[in-house]
């Protein structure tokens, strides 16, 4: 099969490779340069775009902003409607999304300008998370806003752009679920993996170290089966939670959807039978999905740091990825995936590479 993945960053990356494995063809589309490019190289071909969706049998994406130009002219080669998927970009139609669809979100209010925000500000006795509508990404687009704050300064700020104002949780950690449908409705998870973020951005992900208690991995694959069903999505989907409250009384609470593959599964490359890649592969092609089973798995990215210190890349528990991007502080460039026994020893790893690995600015 020939597939053009929308998007030429380590996601598109990744999938083709996966493709490539499958015996598929794979193109990328890169949106910032709007060339056609091959896999691997940082060279365009002289194909025009209309040209690689004629080549094309499926069109699928890394990222869900899918320009206006391919959504027409590709209509026919997505496998679901891809302006429902965009439309997840904006935050109203994403947390819109989970209240038809009656999975727990923090509950939230929509503004279009400063002063429908300073009136939620105004009324609100919760502490806020105030999150720009469109283009936030890694904890950017967002501000945090508790009663006695300064309105009209936070307003100045948050109020520039439409956005959602949502309440504050005191979540006990973030988990998030990765998984796949297929065209025929099937669909195939992962167990909840545990992730850490550090100023808004994912520092590491624990897949298969801690134990998930089977209530709220039933309630999350409730959750991916209603959303999913709901938007008759194909390929892999990943949900991040918050889990509110302790033992038998913990729940989860959606923060937000990807309408793909995710960095949280980014460990299931070395640490389960089958890959979120693969996964997404075999969901675009009808293949069956395998019975999945996981290794302990620590997924740690690498965000800012110029490389990867060699003691890892030589390390026999550890693979490693680097994406080839000109590292920034905050920007992620790489991940390195570890098979670790147990917590203990997933922290000590955490401790020892954390800081050697990730710049934040
Ligand atoms: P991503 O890079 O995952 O797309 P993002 O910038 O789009 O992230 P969120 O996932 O909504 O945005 O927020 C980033 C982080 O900020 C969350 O993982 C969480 O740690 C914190 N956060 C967001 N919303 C809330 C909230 N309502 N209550 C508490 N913490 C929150
Ligand atoms: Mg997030």
């Amino acid at each position: 099969m020939k597939v053009l993945f929308v998007g030429d960053g380590q996601l598109g990356q990744m999938l083709g490779a996966s493709g490539i494995s499958h015996g598929h063809e794979c193109l990328l589309y890169s949106t910032r340069s709007h060339e056609v490019k091959p896999l691997s190289a940082q060279v365009s071909l002289s194909w025009t775009l209309a040209e690689a969706i004629g080549w094309a049998d499926v069109v699928s994406w890394e990222h869900e902003a899918i320009p206006a130009d391919i959504i027409a002219a590709a209509h026919d080669k997505f496998l679901m409607d891809p302006a429902r998927i965009k439309s997840l970009t904006d935050r109203r139609a994403e947390k819109k999304l989970f209240d038809d669809c009656r999975v727990g979100t923090s509950p939230w209010q929509s503004f279009g300008t400063p002063a429908e925000l300073e009136k939620i500000l105004q009324q609100t006795t919760q502490p806020l998370v105030i999150k720009a509508a469109r283009g936030g990404y890694d904890g950017k687009g967002q501000w945090r806003f508790r009663p006695g704050d300064a309105i009209a300064d936070c307003v100045a700020e948050a109020g520039k752009e439409p956005g959602i104002a949502e309440h504050l949780i005191p979540f006990e950690k973030e988990v998030s679920m990765v998984g796949a449908r297929g065209k025929d409705g099937s669909v195939c998870c992962y167990p909840l993996i545990t992730n850490v973020h550090t100023q808004g951005i994912l520092s590491y992900s624990l897949a298969g170290i801690e134990t998930v208690p089977d209530t709220l991995q039933r309630q999350a694959e409730e959750a991916f089966h209603r959303l999913t069903d709901a938007l008759n999505y194909v390929g892999v989907f990943a949900i991040e939670f918050f889990v509110v409250g302790e033992g038998e009384q913990a729940q989860l609470l959606i923060n937000e959807v990807a309408p793909r593959v995710h960095n949280s599964g980014h460990w299931s490359m070395s640490g389960a039978n089958c890959s979120q890649f693969d996964l997404h592969m075999r969901a675009l092609t009808g293949m069956p999905f395998p019975e999945l089973r996981i290794e302990p798995t620590l997924m740690l990215n690498v965000i800012g740091a110029k490389q990867i210190p060699v003691g890892l890349w030589h390390h026999q528990d550890a693979q490693c990825h680097w994406y080839n991007k000109e590292p920034r502080p905050g920007r992620k460039v790489g991940h390195v995936n570890i098979r670790t026994a147990n917590l203990d020893t997933a922290q000590t790893w955490v401790q020892q590479w954390a800081e050697k690995l990730q710049f934040l600015g």
